[in-house]
């Protein structure tokens, strides 16, 4: 009876030991954090998605997700080494590059996922001569896209006025009459449709086919100190971007963006998020064009500034 007892003791004991354990890998207090700098937009739900699925799954990483009110508020914070990486339009992190700040691109935000947007009484896209477009950032694939219209119809950047203006103040600029059409990342351009104030007069692939817009950059000090927590990070991070349906996206959007449910389901018709891959002939598209339309004289090539060997070793 008394050897029954001690057994049954043990059993305890054992059930309880389990218990703990498994209470404690739910939790993971020992994931190691990667801190990503991000804006609330859809362009960055590849983003968002890898953040909820690290938490959800328990990994041995987890990020630590920094909202930013604006790209030059966030640009610093990168810049200056406060996080490990961000979600950013690749102009920007190209000419933090350029001049000497040490990041490397290693995945696209998202793919497609731009529109212009002009007012009704805007008839084709030659009746933008004169007109005021606003852009988010001279360094910008948007400020790319414009240009890409204009000389699609026999236009020149002078041949507009391009004025730039926070992206939340555009769809309300747009309905005032103060500007009569704007490229911004979104969800902001499905805001003017969705208030009535626009129309699309086009996508971004009826312009350039494989843009490349926002991407996820790391900084080489991250990339060289914690590189086998890296290489988790852009799998698991290209994995979320290939699970984003729009189901899925819609639901991350809705809680960190803060945007109603039809602004939403018009900007998501227009984006995708599989296959993140940075490639060499995307990369070099962008070159091009970003010395055309004389964003940058001197951007950096694909080996200095992309980090393609995540790619590499899955082949
Ligand atoms: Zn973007």
């Amino acid at each position: 009876m008394k050897k029954l007892f001690i057994l049954l003791l043990v059993l305890i004991q054992s059930v309880g030991l389990m218990a703990c354990s498994a209470e404690k890998s739910s939790a993971n207090e020992n994931a190691k954090t990667i801190k990503i700098a991000y804006l609330p937009i859809t362009h960055s739900l590849a983003l968002l998605e890898e953040a909820e699925e690290l938490e959800k799954n328990n990994k041995d990483i987890k990020v630590e997700l920094i909202k930013y009110g604006s790209w030059p508020e966030l640009l610093d914070a990168l810049n200056s080494g406060k996080v490990d990486g961000a979600s950013v339009l690749i102009e920007l992190a190209m000419k933090s590059r350029a001049e000497g700040i040490g990041i490397k691109a290693v995945a696209l935000g998202h793919k497609d996922g731009n529109v212009l947007i002009v007012s009704k009484d805007v008839k084709d896209a030659a009746d933008l001569r004169n007109r005021t477009i606003a852009i988010p950032h001279r360094q910008s694939s948007h400020n790319i896209l414009v240009n890409d219209a204009l000389s699609k119809n026999n236009l020149k950047i002078d041949d507009v006025k391009i004025v730039e203006l926070a992206p939340t103040e555009m769809p309300s600029a747009l309905a005032a009459g103060t500007i009569d059409g704007y490229c911004v990342a979104e969800p902001f351009g499905a805001m003017g449709v969705s208030i009535g104030a626009g129309k699309v007069l086009y996508t971004s692939e009826e312009l350039w086919e494989d843009s490349v817009c926002c991407v996820l950059v790391l900084t080489d000090d991250f990339l060289s100190k914690r590189a086998v927590e890296a290489g988790k990070f852009v799998d698991a991070y290209k994995q979320a971007g290939n699970n984003l349906t729009s189901d899925a996206a819609k639901a991350v959007a809705k809680k960190y963006l803060n945007q109603k449910d039809d602004v939403l389901d018009i900007s998501l018709k227009w984006i995708s998020y599989k296959d993140l891959e940075i490639t060499k002939k995307m990369y070099e598209d962008l070159q091009k064009r970003v010395v055309s339309y004389g964003l940058l004289d001197n951007p950096p090539s694909y080996e200095e500034f992309v980090d393609d060997s995540f790619y590499k070793e899955n082949e």
